[in-house]
């Protein structure tokens, strides 16, 4: 079975790398995290490389041991977590790429199936859920320190145990590692309800080029380089901004287009209430996600991109 098949490679390896995907957002921080923190009772030193990640999650438990790069030519083992494929591994790919063994855990439904090992559970509402089942079957203590990251990553890809994928199972479980030692009062003030100052000027911005389509079903906005450059946004000041569109009154699918610095285009984030599913239209863009958010590269400009975008998901909603 994959799960004893991957302890013999943990078990093996004199250098593991953990890697995720671009853009890493808090479930991917904290997997990474939570799979070092578990790898240590093993006795493994495993190197996490993050190259680059909102300072909203430096509270957690080890993060001031990411590093920007790796420190190994090549890795016995390199470990992916939340991530669907191989070209979202930004950063840390070429690891990933020279590794004598490769294994990924993910919960995409979307996902490629790119490592020699592949521990999927697509239902699973986070990654860090999905190593909770991935760590009591080897017998990993549950420490303060993993609790913490791994709370981290059940709250923020559930806005707080909101959206899709939410069970019973998932409360079971956050009550149990509130007992180990999760601060679930400091988690939701740090990684999900802190906003800096940069966000509420995007946020302003996005609501001041608000538009609707279709009955006012899709809402659609926009940020470009320059904003962030006039209210100094950071990385990680962007997230929330789409969820934010989608919780207007009326509206089915929330979309936010970014323009990427030296990339020429926009990057769509959609969001919806999953009736459609936008996982299948970023698919069909070359992208991917869940059914209520996922993303696509969109090359050309603004209302070049704007214009792709509402086709496809006009499409979705008169299908
Ligand atoms: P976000 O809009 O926050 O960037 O991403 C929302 C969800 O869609 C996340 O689960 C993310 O992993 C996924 N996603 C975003 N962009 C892409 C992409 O270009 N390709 C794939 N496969 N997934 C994406
Ligand atoms: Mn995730």
């Amino acid at each position: 079975m994959t799960l004893d098949d991957i302890l013999v490679e943990l078990k093996n390896a004199k250098t593991i790398v953990i890697l995720t995907h671009e853009s890493p957002d808090g479930d991917a921080i904290s997997s990474s995290l939570s799979v070092m923190h578990a790898l240590a009772q093993f006795g493994k030193n495993a190197d996490v490389v993050i190259p680059e990640h909102a300072k909203d999650f430096d509270f957690l438990p080890g993060a001031d041991q990411i590093l920007n790069n790796g420190k190994e030519e090549q890795y016995d083992l390199a470990i992916s977590v939340d991530c669907t494929d191989l070209k979202r591994l930004a950063g840390g790919k070429e690891f990933f790429e020279t590794a004598k063994k490769t294994v990924e855990i993910d919960h995409h439904s979307v996902n490629a199936m790119f490592a020699d090992y592949n521990y999927v559970d697509p239902v699973s509402p986070s990654c860090c859920q999905v190593l909770i089942a991935m760590f009591e079957y080897y017998g990993v203590e549950i420490t303060k320190e993993i609790a913490n990251c791994i709370l981290t990553g059940m709250i923020t890809d559930t806005g707080g145990f909101q959206w899709g994928g939410v069970t019973p199972e998932t409360f079971e479980f956050a009550a149990e590692l509130i007992r180990k030692g999760a601060k679930i009062k400091e988690i939701c003030r740090k990684a999900l309800r802190n906003k800096t100052k940069a966000h509420c000027k995007l946020e302003r911005l996005v609501y001041d080029r608000l538009e609707f389509y279709e009955n006012d079903k899709i809402a659609i906005s926009y940020i470009t380089i320059e904003d962030n450059q006039n209210t100094g946004a950071k990385l990680g000041d962007e997230e929330g901004l789409t969820e934010m569109l989608r919780d207007i009154e009326g509206v089915e699918v929330a979309v936010l287009l970014k323009e990427k610095e030296g990339k020429n285009g926009y990057k769509a984030s959609l969001r919806s209430h999953e009736t459609i599913n936008v996982s299948e239209i970023c698919l069909l863009l070359g992208g991917g996600g869940h059914p209520g958010a996922a993303g696509c590269f969109i090359p050309g400009t603004l209302e070049q991109a704007k214009a792709k975008i509402l086709d496809a998901i006009k499409h979705a909603i008169n299908k």
